[in-house]
C-alpha cells in the first residue's frame, strides 16, 4: 500500500520530526554539544573526511565536532527542504552567510568568477555582489536580458521574486531558461515555500533569510539554502570550512517556526490584501506595489509561479521623502523598523536603511515605505495607517 503524498500544512508540522517517538520525546531536543566523544578511531577519522567533505556522519563514526555537523540544525534543514520539495537545505548564521557561502560554493564549482544578477536585490545582497570581498564581476540586467548577459565564466544567476523593497516579480523558470548552464539562485525571502518552490521552476538553488517568515517570531537570525544533494555537499563544505554556521538554538525556533508557517504567512496575507485595497483608494498614496495587483504582475505570476501574492507590500507616497519619513515615525501599532515576517507588523524606508548600500541609480526612490503584515486584526492595522497618513 502506497500512501498518498502530504500536503503542505502537514509537512510542516511533521518534516524534521522523524524518530522521535523512538527517543520518547515529544519535541526535538536541543543539542549543544561543541563536540562529541569518538566511538572509534578509524570511523570517526573517516567520518570526520567525510563531513569535511559535505557529507552526513559515518555510522560509527558519530559527528565529531559541532562546526561539522549537528543534529538540531540538521531537524531544521530536514523540514525546510521538504517544504521546497529539494533533496536537502544547508542552513547558516545569516541569511548573507548563507548568500556568501552560496557565491564561493558557485565560484568553486564552475571555475568562473562572473556572477548575472537581477536588480532590485536585498541591499546587502548588492552590497556583497559589489564588494571586492568576494572577488566576483558583477553584471547588472533586466530579466529579459540574462541569456545575452550570460558568459562561459558565468558561476551564478542571482534573482529575487518578489524582490526587496518594490515587489517586482520575476519569471524563475524564463531566468533559468535564459541562464543555460550556469546556476540560478532564488532568494525566496519574500514569498516562504507556502507561496512558491523556485525549485519547481528550474532554480538549482533557493535561499531564504529564514530571519524573516521562516523564523517568523523575530528572535533568530538565520540563513538557509534548498538545494540538490551535490549542491548540498558543495555548501557544506563551505560552511565547515568557513565556519558560518547556525547555532543549534537558532535551528529549534526556526524548526518549530515551520509547523505554523502556513497559518502565518496565509494570515499575513489575507490582511495585506485588504489593506492593499483601502491604500489603493487613499489620496496621499500614490502607488501600491503588491504582487496580487493586476499591473504588478503584468506576466500572471500569482497562480502559476506563485500561490498567493503574500503579506508584503510598499506604497510610493504622493508626497515623496517627507510624506515617507512622516509616515514610518507616525505609526502606533506598526513599528518602524527593518526586517520584515514576524507576528508583528513592520514599516520601514528602505531608501535610507536596508538599500543604502546600493548605488544612487538603483536606489529604490525615496517615496516608497515597505510593510509587512503580521498577526493583529487587519482593522487596527488600517486604523493605524489612516492617522499616521492624518498625524501632523
Ligand atoms: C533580510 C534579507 C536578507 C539577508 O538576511 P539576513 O538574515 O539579515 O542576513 C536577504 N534577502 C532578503 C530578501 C532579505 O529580506
Amino acid at each position: 500500500m502506497t500512501t498518498p503524498p502530504l500536503q503542505l500544512d502537514s509537512i510542516a508540522t511533521h518534516a524534521g520530526r522523524e524518530g522521535l517517538a523512538e527517543q520518547g520525546v515529544h519535541v526535538p531536543s536541543i543539542d549543544l554539544s561543541t563536540t562529541n566523544p569518538v566511538p572509534d578511531l578509524d570511523a570517526s577519522g573517516l567520518s570526520y573526511e567525510t563531513m569535511a567533505g559535505g557529507g552526513r556522519p559515518v555510522p560509527g563514526g558519530g559527528s565529531v565536532y559541532a562546526r561539522l555537523w549537528n543534529p538540531t540544525v540538521a531537524r531544521f534543514e530536514d523540514g525546510l527542504a521538504a517544504l521546497e520539495g529539494t533533496a536537502e537545505a544547508v542552513a547558516f548564521s545569516s541569511g548573507m552567510a548563507a548568500m556568501t557561502a552560496v557565491i564561493l560554493a558557485a565560484k568553486s564549482e564552475h571555475s568562473g568568477r562572473h556572477v548575472v544578477a537581477v536588480r532590485p536585490l536585498y541591499g546587502g545582497t548588492d552590497h556583497l555582489l559589489g564588494s571586492p570581498l568576494l572577488d566576483v564581476e558583477t553584471t547588472y540586467c533586466a530579466p529579459s536580458e540574462v541569456a545575452d548577459a550570460v558568459r562561459p565564466d558565468t558561476c551564478l544567476v542571482v534573482v529575487e521574486t518578489p524582490a526587496n523593497p518594490t515587489l517586482e516579480l520575476v519569471d524563475i523558470a524564463a531566468i533559468t531558461a535564459a541562464a543555460g548552464s550556469a546556476p540560478v539562485v532564488v532568494d525566496n525571502t519574500f514569498a516562504t515555500p507556502v507561496l512558491q518552490n523556485p525549485a519547481r521552476f528550474g532554480a538549482a538553488l533557493v535561499l531564504h533569510s529564514a530571519t524573516k517568515f521562516i523564523g517568523g517570531h523575530g528572535d533568530a537570525i538565520a540563513g538557509v539554502v534548498a538545494t540538490s544533494t551535490p549542491w548540498a555537499e558543495a555548501l557544506r563544505r563551505v560552511r565547515a570550512i568557513t565556519g558560518s554556521l547556525l547555532h543549534p538554538m537558532g535551528g529549534y525556533l526556526l524548526h518549530r517556526g515551520l509547523a505554523t508557517l502556513p497559518l502565518r504567512v496565509r494570515a499575513g496575507q489575507a490582511s495585506a490584501d485588504k489593506l492593499v485595497g483601502w491604500a489603493s483608494d487613499h489620496p496621499a498614496i500614490s502607488q501600491v506595489l503588491y504582487p496580487g495587483l493586476p499591473e504588478c504582475d503584468p506576466a500572471g505570476l500569482v497562480g502559476r509561479q506563485m500561490r498567493g501574492p503574500g503579506a508584503m507590500f510598499a506604497l510610493r507616497l504622493t508626497g515623496g521623502y517627507a510624506a515617507a519619513a512622516h509616515l514610518v515615525s507616525s505609526v502606533r501599532l506598526f513599528e518602524h523598523a527593518v526586517s520584515l515576517g514576524g507576528v508583528t507588523s513592520l514599516i520601514s524606508h528602505p531608501a535610507s536603511l536596508t538599500h543604502r548600500p546600493v548605488p544612487a541609480d538603483a536606489r529604490p526612490d525615496a517615496g516608497v515605505v515597505r510593510l509587512s503584515i503580521g498577526l493583529e486584526d487587519v482593522e487596527d492595522l488600517r486604523a493605524d495607517l489612516e492617522q499616521a497618513l492624518r498625524a501632523r
